[in-house]
């Protein structure tokens, strides 16, 4: 195995939605997530945030309405034929200009919704090719040696482009690296539907590392795949890390006992230690065969252990 780098990564920055992050190129039309303002394909510093694109679309198509219901009223008034007829018609227009400035504001917030869903539509292809190329960067990057801030640029394009390879060259950066627990790291988005033993060894490392970051859909993975992983070199200490990190929860207990139920055994003492409170402490699950397992395992193991004796705060 190679040596692991160590490095430092840029915390990640979420937005609501993953588009937010999507730039577009004035000059060019160039779709990016990478950049703040220089666009990576022309050079100028001409980069604008979709939403600004879209309001400012949007805004062109409010003045137009706008300019002609002034052009009405400019003909109206030129046309009446008495004062009480002027009077009438600039009252008139007046209300609907009122009125179109109310709705305008009113509806600004879906109509810049849908500004953007058909700026998207209309652009597909231009999008797509904005993201290879962004993906095509991150490979340079990769190539010419810094794969830290590969690494980030990759998870950026990873915020809108969910496809394995993307992931698997995530995960193959990450594996690189010594994975600290103050990282800001991430396992969901990176989860595939196959197996993929580069990303099991990856959950293995989090669920030391990380345990909060395992959740219901690792789980499932882990339980899928379960026969394969332990084919694997590490494989089954892997899942035994994987439920140390189960047991951090009830919930996750109740959900998953039999995956609990086959590595029991083999969890170091303090994760053992918190499952027997956890089962000692539901009275419902004393019927259940993972409370006769974990009881089993304790007379067997701890039954002398001190630490089992004292009621100590749950970690
Ligand atoms: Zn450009």
């Amino acid at each position: 195995m190679s040596k692991k780098l160590p490095v430092l990564l840029n915390p990640y920055i979420k937005t609501r939605f993953p588009y937010n992050k999507l730039k577009i190129c004035r000059r060019c039309n160039n779709f990016t997530v990478l950049g703040e303002s220089e666009c990576p394909v022309c050079r100028k510093f001409a980069l604008q945030n979709v939403e600004n694109r879209a309001a400012s679309i949007l805004q062109r198509s409010m003045w137009r309405s706008w300019l002609i219901v002034l052009l009405i009223m400019t003909v109206g008034l030129v046309m009446s034929e008495s004062t009480m007829q002027t009077i009438l018609f600039a009252a008139g227009s007046l209300l609907l200009l009122a009125l179109l400035w109310t709705t305008q504001r009113r509806s600004t917030p879906a109509l810049l919704l849908s500004q953007l869903e058909k700026l998207f539509q209309k652009e597909a292809y231009t999008l797509f090719a904005g993201l290879v190329n962004d993906r095509e960067m991150a490979i340079q990057v990769f190539h010419s040696g810094d794969k830290p801030l590969a690494f980030e640029m990759l998870r950026e394009i990873g915020a809108l482009v969910h496809t394995d390879q993307l992931r698997v060259e995530q995960i193959l950066l990450l594996q690189s690296f010594v994975l600290r627990k103050d990282m800001d790291l991430m396992l969901d988005p990176l989860l595939m539907n196959h197996f993929n033993p580069d990303l099991v060894e990856y959950i293995g490392e989090i669920a030391k590392i990380r345990r909060d970051l395992i959740k219901e859909n690792t789980f499932r993975y882990v339980m899928l795949h379960e026969a394969q992983i332990l084919r694997m070199e590490h494989g089954e200490s892997i899942l035994v890390s994987v439920t140390g990190a189960a047991v951090r929860m009830k919930r996750y207990i109740s959900l998953y006992p039999y995956l609990i139920m086959r590595y029991a055994r083999k969890l170091p003492k303090d994760r053992f230690l918190r499952l027997y409170r956890i089962i000692q402490n539901s009275p419902s699950s004393s019927s259940s065969s993972l409370y006769e397992e974990v009881m089993g395992i304790y007379n067997e193991k701890y039954k002398w252990d001190e630490d089992f004796q004292l009621k100590s705060k749950e970690h």
